[in-house]
């Protein structure tokens, strides 16, 4: 059953909150072209989903007052930042650095992902990525998620306290709540709603960039100093031509 599970589903790992029980495939190919961080990784975006056992009833960051069905995109936020806070510690850079083929990449760098369909790049730091089976560059699609909470919570840090209050408690929930409708009237249900797809999160992402750092060339602006003059080079191009006003 549990190969059939994977093969059907194309998916690393999940979480079962019926059982309380976490699946992660130690898939070899994988670890032999990324490190064993990746699929250590994987187990922790699995973790974070089980530290919610407790009140799965409620349906992950839904509060139980609220309209809303899952808070899916808050969830997987939730899991996948913790994934990629792991992956910045411990893994190793050498693959995506040959892959990606940009120099001097730190776990931090943030670097361009396009989607053809709506013909816009985002930026996705270089922890949340990884080399596939076939040689190229992927990532999943969690990882928009937990960047936009990544910078939810640079908004916010008491985001990040009242999250982690919310795997436990309802006040958590609660306050996890309003503290973004502080930030940003309506945007709790605005996040909350919605599906798990890549366009889903892809679009949750950009409106996170666009509400909260003023859209792409102005949260590019922002991170400058963080990037190396090639990644910079990189950026200046997508942006063009109002890259005279970004660099
Ligand atoms: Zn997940």
């Amino acid at each position: 059953m549990i190969p059939e599970f994977y093969d059907n589903c194309g998916i690393q790992g999940a979480y079962v909150p019926e059982i309380n029980c976490i699946l992660v495939l130690r898939d070899s190919a994988l670890e032999a072209v990324n490190d064993p961080t990746l699929i250590e990784a994987f187990l922790v975006h699995e973790m974070m989903h089980a530290s919610a056992h407790k009140l799965i009833k409620e349906g992950w960051f839904r509060s139980p007052y609220d309209e809303t069905y899952w808070g899916t995109f808050l969830e997987e936020g939730w899991a996948d930042l913790h994934r990629g806070i792991y992956r910045s510690r411990y893994m190793e850079l050498k693959s995506l650095q040959e892959k990606l083929n940009y120099d001097n990449l730190s776990t931090e760098s943030i670097v361009p992902i396009r989607f053809a369909k709506d013909n816009i790049y985002l930026p996705i730091p270089v922890k949340y990525l990884h080399v596939a089976s076939d040689g190229k560059v992927r990532y999943s699609i969690t990882a928009f998620a937990g960047y936009a909470l990544e910078l939810l919570w640079r908004k916010r840090p008491d985001l990040r306290d009242a999250m982690k209050e919310a795997r436990t408690l309802f006040s958590g929930l609660e306050r996890v709540k309003s503290i973004l409708d502080e930030i940003h009237r309506g945007i709790y249900r605005a996040l909350q709603l919605g599906g798990y797809t890549e366009d889903d999160f892809v679009n949750k992402l950009n409106m996170v960039i666009s509400k909260f750092y003023g859209g792409l060339p102005s949260f590019i602006d922002g991170e400058r100093e963080k990037l190396t003059e090639e990644l910079k080079e990189v950026w200046n191009n997508i942006l063009s031509p109002d890259r005279r006003k970004i660099f």
